[in-house]
């Protein structure tokens, strides 16, 4: 099952994202899919502010791993420039998902393969206007299972949910 629902602001974004920070848990992984600008590091900004990070969250797309203290550590990574699924695997991407931190991954290509487990991925499309978008959540694996009712937006299409393949 899948549930979307549509934003006509980034402030809207950020504020989506803060309701589903209010379900997450220490361990958990996002995966962010959409092209350059559709909103995926402004949705970590929403993310993040509500789990009581006070820095600003910029990309990471140079540094490729950020990381900020809140109520949880955020990690919050971008590997839509790596090309390669030994880049990927080299960002210790198992080390980082802990006990004690959510990490949330801006992603590109699809690169399977590298992900253990379970996770959320939310997918931002752009819409009509400059400042539409639609955010699409996906419950991959057992992880998100039990939360899946209540993340934001609608009620689902019934359309089946996948395994796999992010992106
Ligand atoms: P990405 O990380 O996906 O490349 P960013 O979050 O860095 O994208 O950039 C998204 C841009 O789009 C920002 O300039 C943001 O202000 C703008 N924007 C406009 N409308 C929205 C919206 N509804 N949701 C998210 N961002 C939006
Ligand atoms: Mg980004």
């Amino acid at each position: 099952m899948s549930a979307i629902v549509h934003t006509g602001s980034a402030e809207d974004t950020r504020v989506v994202a803060a309701r589903l920070a209010a379900l997450v848990r220490a361990g958990d992984l996002i995966v962010l899919c959409g092209d350059l600008g559709a909103g995926k590091t402004t949705f970590t900004q929403g993310f993040s502010r509500a789990l009581g990070v006070t820095s600003p969250v910029t990309s990471p797309t140079f540094t490729l791993a950020n990381r900020y203290e809140g109520s949880l550590i955020v990690n919050h990574l971008d590997v839509y420039r790596l090309a390669h699924i030994d880049e990927v695997a080299d960002l210790g991407l198992a080390e980082l998902v802990d006990d004690h931190s959510v990490t949330l991954i801006e992603w590109g290509d699809a690169i399977a393969g590298v992900l253990q487990g379970g996770y959320l991925e939310v997918r931002i499309r752009l819409g009509d206007g400059p400042d539409d978008r639609t955010l699409e959540f996906r419950v991959v694996g057992r992880e998100w299972r039990d939360r899946e009712a209540a993340l934001p937006g609608p009620a689902d299409d019934g359309s089946a949910d996948a395994e796999g393949t992010p992106c």
